[in-house]
């Protein structure tokens, strides 16, 4: 019955088999959704000795700052967010009525009804980056100093883009580097930063080529911000070919968002200009899934240039 037709050869073989899948076992175990996963201690250890090897490269002067996987809703508002991605945003929602309502929606869900139809927006969205929530903080702070501002800032990330490729996760972290300043202190940090990450991802044994990209913005007036983003090559991506040449996976971006979070929230530079912002993001998982994915699952056999790198004993 259902276990003969599960187990029929003609129906596994119509499973497309994306490169990537045999890993999944190894290194994650199902939480029931698509991109969300609980993580093995074989993936976490890397991931772990990841975050020290870009901790060591962390540069003189840079302020560190951990954000929880929320954020405010007003500054996300604030930021632009709903102008490029309203489509990737996942937002806090909660039964906010009196106790009878409440005890309403609670009643639905027994009787097999909807609940969530009495759910309302809190003040609080899924941050779908980890710099968002530093350009707030650093305005608090008045003027910049000359030479700017650097921080490292992580967070748990969302984006609401369910997908089987263990490459696309819905909820995922994400570490980046921030530059804060004038125009020629962001240039010089993104130019170092892209030099930098080059050297980390060859050390990590990684193939990967450095292009041009642009993020994906949403409907048909963000097509025209792509291009323009494009063209002006405010965006950079490292790109590892897991699947294939053709269609890459970017590990990391390097950013640079010239005077709009200066403008946004009043941050001027040491001259009195809307400081400009950049910033270098490492897409965690997607650089564990990436070592796994080259060097296989048995980390004991990983060439001994990257395990000293990554100082695995
Ligand atoms: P960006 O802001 O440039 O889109 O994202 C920064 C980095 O986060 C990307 O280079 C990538 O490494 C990581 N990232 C972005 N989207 C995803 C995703 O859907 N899944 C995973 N695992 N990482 C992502
Ligand atoms: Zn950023």
């Amino acid at each position: 019955m259902n276990v003969a037709l599960r187990s029929a050869p003609s129906i596994v073989a119509a499973q497309p088999v994306d490169p990537l899948d045999h890993l999944a076992a190894h290194l994650f175990h199902p939480l029931g959704a698509d991109g969300v996963y609980a993580r093995t201690a074989l993936y976490e250890g890397i991931v772990d000795k990841l975050a020290a090897l870009i901790s060591r490269h962390r540069e003189a002067g840079t302020e560190v700052m951990r954000f929880p996987p929320v954020m405010s809703r007003a500054q996300l508002e604030k930021s632009g967010y709903l102008k490029s991605f309203p489509n990737l945003l996942g937002c806090v929602c909660g039964l906010h009525g009196t106790e009878q309502d409440i005890n309403a929606a609670v009643s639905r869900f027994d009787a097999g009804g909807d609940w969530t139809t009495s759910l309302s927006p809190a003040d609080l969205v899924l941050s779908p980056a980890a710099c968002y929530p530093v350009y707030p903080i650093a305005a608090s702070r008045g003027p910049l100093p000359a030479g700017g501002l650097r921080f490292d800032v992580a967070a748990d990330c969302f984006r609401r883009e369910p997908s089987k490729h263990l490459d696309r996760l819905q909820s995922f972290r994400m570490r980046e580097y921030v530059c804060i300043g004038a125009p020629a202190d962001v240039a010089a940090f993104r130019e170092r930063w892209m030099v930098k990450a080059q050297a980390i991802a060859r050390d990590l044994g990684l193939a990967f080529r450095v292009d041009t990209a642009s993020d994906p913005f949403f409907g048909r007036v963000g097509r025209m911000k792509a291009i323009s983003q494009q063209q002006q090559a405010l965006k950079f991506e490292l790109l590892v070919p897991l699947r294939s040449e053709e269609s890459p996976t970017a590990c990391m971006s390097f950013n640079y968002h010239r005077e709009h979070f200066g403008v946004t929230w009043g941050i001027d530079d040491a001259d009195g200009a809307p400081a400009h912002t950049g910033c270098v993001a490492f897409g965690m998982d997607r650089l564990a899934v990436a070592l796994f994915a080259t060097h296989g699952i048995d980390t004991s056999a990983w060439p001994a240039s990257v395990r000293e790198v990554l100082a695995l004993d």
